[in-house]
């Protein structure tokens, strides 16, 4: 057994990476309540943070305190652990507000995280809509001091073996061009696109492309306004995903069908909680559209609101905080696991 794990030890060493290799791309959709926290585990076994949820007790006005009471970063340690994953390889915070943000400072005194992978510094209007968010930053600056530290641009790809991590909007910029074999015009295209609800961090958003074989993830964040609607209109500058993760929460602000229309998801995720994200309008156009499956980390509380069945919904209250998991393989194939019942739905390659 020890020379087993010694075995094991030094060919995790040779790769680099903080988890045994496997055939499949992981994707955990970890609940923190109308934040965000994505973990993503490659094929060869790196570990991809996007953003860290809230601080502390979880709320806006909360701050970082001791990491063992600190529920969002307690909840992606806990996820960490069942998947093996003993650092982060990597973490992207796709903006600088508290929902996405305000917990790395507590989980990297939980986990080690290598490389922090952002966009420039906030605004001092963002800090008059959302007070506290260059005190975050601020403290997010020094902890970022101590790893390795990128800000890639729009069509940069981000170093992660195995799969292809391209970029495709940051700090208000997107792509010039568009992805290979994207480019075709979006007939779905109308008006210029909902307005972003919060004008000045969520438009800067740092959105990717995940591919792995002929699965493709995509995440965009807060993406909202202007650049959200650039990316797909007039020309799909992006193409098609397989997995979606709803702009916002699947606020209002991520509703036009243009995207829907022009990637194509099968499947729909929504980060809401039970009064954040998770719009009617938002529901509405996925419905519109009946090859996507749509899931929601929270029943929504809203009464304009029609959720999905129970079964694509990883917590029906609070008395749960559940994640969904994706598991890709290379040929396009994928399983959605509800973190709360266990049950797997299986997308077969197209
Ligand atoms: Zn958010």
């Amino acid at each position: 057994m020890k020379r087993l794990a010694c075995g094991l030890l030094a060919m995790l060493m040779l790769t680099g990476a903080s988890t045994p290799a496997a055939n499949t791309l992981d994707i955990y959709f970890i609940d923190v309540e109308g934040g965000q926290a994505t973990l993503m585990i490659t094929p060869a076994g790196e570990s991809f943070l996007i953003d860290a949820g809230f601080p502390g007790d979880g709320t806006f006005a909360s701050q970082p305190g001791p990491p063992a009471l600190a529920r969002d970063a307690q909840r992606i340690l806990a996820v960490a652990r069942m998947a093996g994953v003993r650092q982060i390889d990597h973490l992207m915070v796709t903006h600088y507000h508290a929902d996405h943000m305000g917990g790395v400072i507590e989980l990297s005194q939980l986990l080690p995280i290598l490389h922090f992978i952002d966009h420039a510094a906030p605004s001092a209007e963002a800090e008059v809509i959302v007070p506290g968010t260059i005190a975050l930053y601020d403290a997010y600056v020094t902890l970022r001091a101590t790893g390795k530290h990128t800000e890639p641009k729009p069509g940069d790809r981000l170093p992660l073996a195995g799969v292809d991590v391209v970029v495709l909007a940051s700090a208000g910029e997107i792509l010039a061009t568009p992805l290979p074999g994207a480019g075709q015009p979006n007939p779905a295209c109308t008006g210029s696109g909902e307005p972003a609800q919060e004008k000045t961090e969520n438009p800067r958003s740092t959105a990717i492309r995940v591919q792995f074989g002929a699965f493709r993830f995509l995440n965009v964040g807060d993406l909202s306004g202007a650049p959200l609607f650039a990316l797909t209109c007039p020309t799909n500058l992006i193409g098609e995903s397989d997995v979606y993760l709803v702009a916002h929460h699947g606020g209002n602000d991520g509703a036009d069908p243009s995207l829907f229309a022009a990637v194509r998801p099968r499947v729909a995720i929504m980060n809401n909680a039970p009064r954040k994200g998770g719009q009617a309008r938002t529901f509405a156009t996925i419905r519109s559209m009946p090859t996507i499956d749509g899931w929601q980390l929270h029943r929504s509380g809203s009464p304009t609101v029609e959720n999905f069945p129970d079964a694509r919904v990883a917590n029906l209250d609070e008395s749960t905080s559940a994640w969904i998991k994706v598991s890709a393989s290379a040929n396009g194939s994928f399983t959605v696991t509800n973190g709360r019942t266990g049950q797997s739905i299986a997308y077969p390659q197209q």
